[in-house]
């Protein structure tokens, strides 16, 4: 493999800080080559932001990029070792079929990952074969770009090539490789990792160098690392009220699936709900509802507990005091969470002021929209726009009284009927990526080679509270079926 193109060329302006650190959390490695790989889908405005040059993306030597055939200038690509709780299980991970080129600075001077998903066995690949294949990685590029653009912290998604080279699942399938952005990908399993088989001394070297590139603000007056933990604690309860609000299922919260930055990571079994029930699952393996839509919060304060174990070293000499700090950080999520999804829920019902009944006036809502199986994101939309036909919950008596409740509720604000409504539009969005819209997205590209039914859909997905008349077709629920939506892990 050769250098070539210079920085002014391509646009690649890497760095490899997480390189520097102690050589056991990472193995140094380059991807494995593939044989003839063919640009899927490249983001053009997300490579424009990272300050990349689209042309040169496009062109043979840009693919070989996105491909692992080539190395760009300044890239030292590395596997990142991690391990995590897995349904609850801990065991050792590690990047098994993903390097981490380098991180790219950007024009704003902004330090992102950039990783190949699916780039070849890695010492951490255990049986698998450290490839991805095209439908999981266009799903995505699909639900992140969705994310992105519904205001929710994610890693983003560059690039999908296609390898020229069959992988094996249950069928065969064309492989795939995507170009992952992210903030960074410490994982709340980076820190298990490190302490369960490195020293304090490695365990201070990876909270340090998180402080730098993700908390920087941190004063000199204050215990540093139990800022890490308060902070990493405020994000993740900002991050899974954001999508308890949207009614996303991350379907695989395992602590190596949580990172410390406070993104959307790693869209496996993941999907959006469509008729309401926090008893929602789809991932096939998720046989005990451990990662339904109501348990996500639970779930996510246990990792936080996980990640709190790691760095309780680090809180106090004393370690008795350093489990009190630790827990006293921990009992503050449910708090924060709560607050976070009260403040969200009453955006979406207009409300800008803030009563004691405002909670029970949300759940009210919430059991009637379970009881009478009612679409999560159309009946905020149908309230936005007044329009309450079409569903049988507004034809219910339940539902007249609870309006009337409502209507009350906002005359008792100060803003107008119009200023609600614009809190309403932007906080509800018009569509969500629908599972059977992803599905006739992803069989059409897969199954036919026919991209275009993607761009469409991408098109109407990037801006969600835009509420056009061309995403109306897009906003319909499925039609009833038999059999229940079902994802998949390790594809
Ligand atoms: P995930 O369920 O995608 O979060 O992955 C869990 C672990 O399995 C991580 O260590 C992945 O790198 C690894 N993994 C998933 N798929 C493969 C594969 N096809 N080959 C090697 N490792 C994999
Ligand atoms: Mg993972």
């Amino acid at each position: 493999m050769t250098q070539r193109k210079t920085i002014i060329e391509t646009g690649w302006n890497l760095d490899n800080s997480y390189a520097r650190l102690p050589k056991s959390f990472f193995t140094t490695l380059n991807p494995t080559p593939v044989c003839s790989p063919k640009l899927i889908i490249l983001n053009d405005r997300l490579a424009i932001s990272l300050g990349l040059n689209v042309e040169h993306l496009k062109s043979n030597d840009g693919i070989a990029v996105f491909a692992g055939n080539e190395i760009p200038q300044g890239a030292l690509p590395i596997a990142q070792a991690y391990a995590g709780h897995q349904f609850g299980h801990f065991t050792m991970l590690g990047d098994g079929r993903a390097v981490l080129l380098g991180e790219q600075i950007t024009p704003l001077n902004d330090r992102v990952d950039i990783q190949l998903k699916g780039s070849g066995k890695t010492p951490y690949s255990r049986s698998g074969d450290g490839r991805a294949s095209l439908g999981p990685m266009l799903r995505e590029y699909i639900i992140s770009e969705a994310m992105y653009t519904l205001g929710i912290p994610t890693t983003r998604s560059l690039a999908v090539v296609t390898t020229g080279e069959p992988v094996i699942r249950e069928t065969e399938q064309p492989g795939a490789i995507l170009t992952r952005v992210a903030a960074s990908h410490m994982r709340v399993g980076t820190f298990q990792y490190v302490s369960k088989w490195g020293t304090v001394e490695e365990l201070r070297a990876l909270a340090d160098y998180t402080l730098e590139r993700h908390f920087p603000n941190v004063n000199n007056d204050e215990n540093p690392y139990l800022f890490l933990l308060q902070e990493v604690i405020k994000r993740q309860a900002m991050l899974i009220s954001k999508w308890q609000l949207v009614g996303f299922i991350h379907g695989v919260m395992n602590t190596d699936n949580m990172v410390i930055s406070g993104e959307t990571i790693d869209y496996g079994p993941c999907a959006f709900m469509d008729t309401y029930d926090p008893a929602t699952v789809f991932s096939s393996i998720d046989m005990y509802g451990r990662y339904a839509y109501g348990n996500q919060p639970h779930m996510a304060a246990w990792n936080l507990s996980r990640f709190a174990e790691t760095i309780v070293p680090l809180l106090h000499v004393d370690q008795d005091k350093a489990v009190k700090m630790a827990q006293d950080a921990i009992s503050d999520f449910p708090k924060l969470y709560h607050c976070n999804w009260l403040e969200g829920m009453r955006a979406k019902l207009g409300i800008f002021n803030e009563e004691l009944q405002d909670e029970s006036l949300i759940k009210s809502l919430l059991d009637m929209m379970h009881k009478y199986g009612a679409d999560y994101t159309n009946t905020f939309r149908a309230l936005t726009f007044n329009k309450l036909e079409d569903m049988k919950l507004f034809g219910t008596m339940e539902f007249a009284q609870w309006n009337e409740l409502w209507q009350s509720r906002l005359g008792r604000q100060k803003e107008t009927k119009e200023l609600s409504q614009e809190l309403m539009k932007n906080s509800n969005p018009a569509l969500i990526p629908r599972n059977h819209r992803v599905e006739e997205a992803l069989e059409a590209a897969v199954k036919k080679g026919d991209y275009s039914v993607m761009e469409s859909f991408l098109n109407v997905l990037s801006n969600p509270y835009a509420h056009s008349p061309k995403q109306d077709v897009y906003a319909k629920p499925p039609a009833p079926s038999s059999c229940r939506y079902r994802t998949f892990c390790g594809t």
